[in-house]
């Protein structure tokens, strides 16, 4: 797989951008409405050194979105999101296989599940996250299963009772809305599936 790291991060970055508002909606009903605007703090810190980070092979383009994420996201998704990116850049090969993609992966959902002290079923960007590593892992999952998974998997949060974050603080009343961060990750997930398929 032969990925070009600008247009994986300018796709990813856009489909952030292009659903802050509908991040914002997903966090005011469980969180603190921050969430949409945490990413899009993010995802434009990166775009605005993209030509630095996308000059560099994979592995240490990824890792290095991951540390502007930490800095510049915030709350509890910041450090999270971070540690996936970082975890999967010190993991995937420059000219990574479907495998490696999985290996890296399933990597990097460890280390968000340890710094975060979660585990799936908790409402929370792990359970996309995870799902779809296992996905990968299973070998020859096309780029629209990927996506068909994220999707399913994100709307499986909905009847979900937040167990770790903000949300959780709801206890009950979370049920019934989508998880932020597992729509954020749906989406994230989607674009790099649209790159992998030419579409972007
Ligand atoms: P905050 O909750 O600090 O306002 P955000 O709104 O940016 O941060 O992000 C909220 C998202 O972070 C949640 O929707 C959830 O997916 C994710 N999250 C929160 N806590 C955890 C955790 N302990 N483990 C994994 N994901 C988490
Ligand atoms: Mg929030």
């Amino acid at each position: 797989m032969n990925i070009d790291p600008k247009t994986l991060i300018e796709a990813v970055a856009a489909t952030i951008s292009a659903h802050v508002e509908e991040l914002t909606a997903l966090d005011s009903a469980i969180g603190d409405g921050d969430h949409g605007l945490n990413m899009k703090r993010g995802f434009d810190a990166v775009i605005a050194d993209l030509s630095v980070i996308a000059a560099k092979p994979l592995p240490d383009a990824v890792r290095t979105v991951g540390t502007v994420l930490v800095m510049k996201v915030g709350g509890a998704s910041g450090p999270l999101y971070g540690t996936l990116f970082m975890t999967f850049g010190k993991e995937v090969p420059a000219d990574p296989s479907i495998a490696d993609v999985a290996k890296a992966l399933k990597s990097a959902v460890a280390a968000v599940k340890q710094r975060g002290k979660a585990d799936f079923g908790n409402k929370t960007m792990l359970d996309v996250l995870g799902p779809v590593a296992d996905l990968l892992s299973d070998g020859d999952a096309s780029p629209a299963a990927v996506r068909a998974k994220a999707k399913v998997c994100a709307e499986a949060t909905v009847p979900m009772k937040a167990v770790r974050g903000r949300a959780s603080f709801l206890g009950e009343r979370s049920i019934g809305h989508m998880d932020p961060g597992a729509r954020s990750s749906e989406l994230m997930i989607a674009a790099i599936c649209d790159v992998i398929e030419g579409r972007a």
